[in-house]
């Protein structure tokens, strides 16, 4: 069974959906007010993991994640700009998309953005108006918040749910007045839309437990008289010497700068998934190319094993060992996604086998069983090199290759086609009735 620290409790607990094998989760996303940096995409590679475990250990998720498409930042720099909001976020929205599809992170069931929202916040605060909770200052905007806003407010723990329209800014004309949402109020009321008045685990960087999650709690546990979230998921900082990664302190990269150095969008991922999420992550130029020489190991390790690979049974002895290795692997990753430990259990279980392969005592079958089980970790950790996968048109292609090869007498030409064909996972058999081929993973 997973185990996942919760922040809420303080300790590490067994995940118990509410409903059978079905996790809600609802993870905050970006605010699309520029590129994001390497930081934020720890904690979105994190996130992206945390899904792809759950799948693995059998779970359906339904992953909703935020876009925050307006905040102060957002209007400022639009404003700067002179572009309509909606066409900066929209750049902005988009470089986030294309940096995570490059990170491999898959995409959410739901990206809800906040702009589309602003009917279900408003209800949410008429709600908690009528239950006598807010306040209204300057005629129209209840509560109030904590940090550096220039709205009054009665204590220092309030926060606001509703900002007032300010001349220039953009607004919404609503029940409430004319004015646009605060930050928290945002991801109460989609989280709540999409996935109810109670789920399953809520993420974000540990920057954001406080105020944001705990205002989150607040407003939302007040309008439903519910338990909001049952477990909370926060990974800890990317940092650099010794610092947080932040726009604020200008100590950040962004996966472009990262790319433009030729650093490989892979090796970023491996180096962002290295450390156990509730360690801080010490971004160095050493750490980046120890993920691009492991990176490199798991890439020789799939040649070499596809080209040894064939359909022959594993030895039961190598069969255990692969047995084995998955159970450690679980076993580590059940253990609050401990990905250090679980990786460590991947490279040991690469050295060895390769050991084998160096001493000639590595069957065909081992080698394609050996393949098979970094492919399946890979389902979780997504660095490897993408298998290609043939079509059947082109294998028949390839086949007629060989085929003319071998008439013609060209040996040597059909039988790098054939091995060519079984590093892809193809492996052919010649018969009396022509050439059959199957797939090997
Ligand atoms: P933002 O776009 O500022 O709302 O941040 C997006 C996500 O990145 C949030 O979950 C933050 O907690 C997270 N985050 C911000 N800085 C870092 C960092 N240096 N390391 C890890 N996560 C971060
Ligand atoms: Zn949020």
């Amino acid at each position: 069974m997973l185990r996942l620290h919760n922040t809420l409790t303080r300790a590490e607990e067994q995940l118990q959906p509410a409903e059978d094998m079905l996790v809600r989760l609802y993870t905050c996303g970006p605010t699309v007010y520029d590129y994001a940096h390497i930081g934020n995409f720890r904690t979105f590679v994190f996130q992206d993991l945390l899904c792809r475990y759950l799948r693995y250990r059998g779970y359906q998720v339904r992953h909703v994640m935020n876009i925050t498409d307006v905040d102060d930042r957002i209007i400022q720099n639009s404003k700067a700009l002179g572009i309509p909001l909606k066409e900066y976020t929209t750049r902005y929205t988009e470089a986030f998309l294309e940096d995570s599809r490059k990170l491999r992170i898959l995409p959410p069931d739901i990206m809800p953005l906040a702009t589309d929202h602003i009917p279900e916040m408003v209800q949410l605060i008429r709600r908690l108006e009528e239950k006598g909770y807010t306040y209204r200052r300057s005629g129209i905007q209840p509560g109030a918040r904590v940090d550096a806003d220039r709205y009054e407010k009665d204590e220092a723990r309030d926060f606001v749910l509703w900002k007032a329209a300010k001349e220039g800014e953009d607004f919404w004309e609503t029940e409430l007045g004319p004015g646009r949402p605060g930050w928290h109020i945002e991801c109460s009321a989609m989280s709540m839309k999409y996935l109810g008045e109670t789920f399953d685990i809520h993420c974000g960087g540990v920057d954001l437990i406080f105020p944001h999650h705990e205002n989150e709690i607040a407003q939302s546990e007040c309008a439903t008289d519910k338990p909001f979230v049952r477990y909370w998921v926060h990974p800890e900082f990317l940092i650099v010497e010794g610092e947080k990664m932040s726009k604020s302190l200008g100590n950040f990269f962004t996966l472009r700068d990262l790319l433009a150095k030729e650093h490989r969008p892979e090796a970023i991922r491996h180096l962002l998934l290295s450390v156990h999420y509730r360690k801080q992550l010490n971004f160095t130029a050493d750490g980046l190319h120890q993920a691009h020489s492991a990176l490199n190991r798991l890439e020789n390790f799939s040649l070499r094993m596809s080209e040894k690979a064939d359909s022959s049974d594993p030895c039961p002895s190598f069969f255990e060992q692969v047995r084995l290795a998955r159970e450690k692997f679980i076993e580590a990753m059940d253990d609050d996604l401990n990905t250090s430990a679980a990786l460590g259990v991947l490279f040991e279980f690469v050295s060895t086998t390769f050991k084998m392969l160096d001493q000639g005592s590595l069957s065909g079958g081992d080698a394609r069983t050996a393949l098979g089980f970094a492919r399946e970790a890979d389902q979780v950790f997504d660095v490897m090199p993408e298998q290609q996968t043939l079509l059947d048109s082109q294998i028949h292609q390839k086949i007629e290759e060989r085929l003319a090869a071998r008439r013609r007498r060209d040996f040597a030409e059909a039988d790098r086609i054939r091995d060519w064909l079984l590093s892809q996972g193809i492996q052919l058999e010649d018969t009396r009735e022509g050439t059959r081929w199957k797939r090997l993973h």
